[in-house]
């Protein structure tokens, strides 16, 4: 069934043959199943241009950045760690449809805001998520996973769906506040105001219009520098 890479007796790593999902253990892997021990998990979909470039207009990386360090302090306290990294960039539209509505959403009369962040997506590629979280799980269950003690995830949706497929839940771990990135606070208030789980920030309808992204004329006169615009580059000997 799997290739000579994921059989091989020398290699004491399992490498199923399964396109789009990563997951990643910190600690010793047979602990993983065993409800002795503390484990923390974040379910990530991937985001290249945070995971990867850094962008700051959402808070894809320091999400990736704070579960990873969970899952590293359970590991030090003899739990155990997992990050699933799902290749879902876009909300599984793509990665090209995803810069479309960041154009859209930064080239809107009155700049960005979390007050139509959704319909900013949904007007470039008609729906506002393809993301379908009925088969996250299966990875979790896979692994034997019966109990998550800290899950790094404010998605309603995920949480939903694993304790649907009884999966139990002890505690919800939101971002930080001092982890936001600022220009990605448009995002971040438009997914709480949808749902998401937060600790200490109610978000409403009403109050979604304030949050305002940075503008796009701002892109040029502060992020970036201005030696930025004077780079040339020496030609190659
Ligand atoms: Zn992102």
């Amino acid at each position: 069934m799997f290739s000579d890479l994921v059989t091989r007796s020398d290699l004491k790593v399992f490498l199923p043959p399964i396109g789009s999902i990563t997951v990643y253990i910190f600690g010793d892997p047979a602990a993983v199943a065993d409800e002795h021990h503390h484990l923390s998990c974040r379910v990530h979909d991937e985001c290249n241009g945070s995971d990867v470039f850094g962008s700051d207009i959402c808070t894809c990386r320091p999400y990736l950045i704070h579960g990873i360090e969970e899952c590293i302090r359970s590991a030090q306290e003899n739990g155990v760690g997992v990050i699933v990294y799902n290749r879902k960039e876009g909300r599984a539209l793509g990665e090209v449809t995803k810069f479309l509505a960041y154009n859209a959403r930064k080239r809107q009369e009155g700049g960005d805001s979390a007050e139509n962040h959704f319909e900013r997506t949904e007007c470039i590629a008609g729906v506002q998520d393809v993301r379908f979280q009925n088969l996250m799980p299966d990875s979790l269950h896979w692994l034997g996973i019966r109990r998550i003690d800290r899950f790094v995830s404010m998605s309603n949706i995920k949480f939903d769906s694993l304790v649907k497929q009884g999966i139990e839940i002890v505690n919800r771990i939101a971002l930080p506040d001092d982890r936001i990135p600022e220009d990605a606070r448009v995002e971040m208030d438009a997914k709480i105001a949808a749902g998401y789980f937060s600790e200490d920030r109610p978000m409403s309808e009403s109050n979604l219009s304030q949050p305002q992204g940075r503008l796009l004329e701002d892109y040029w006169s502060s992020a970036v520098p201005a030696s930025c615009l004077k780079i040339s580059l020496a030609p190659r000997r």
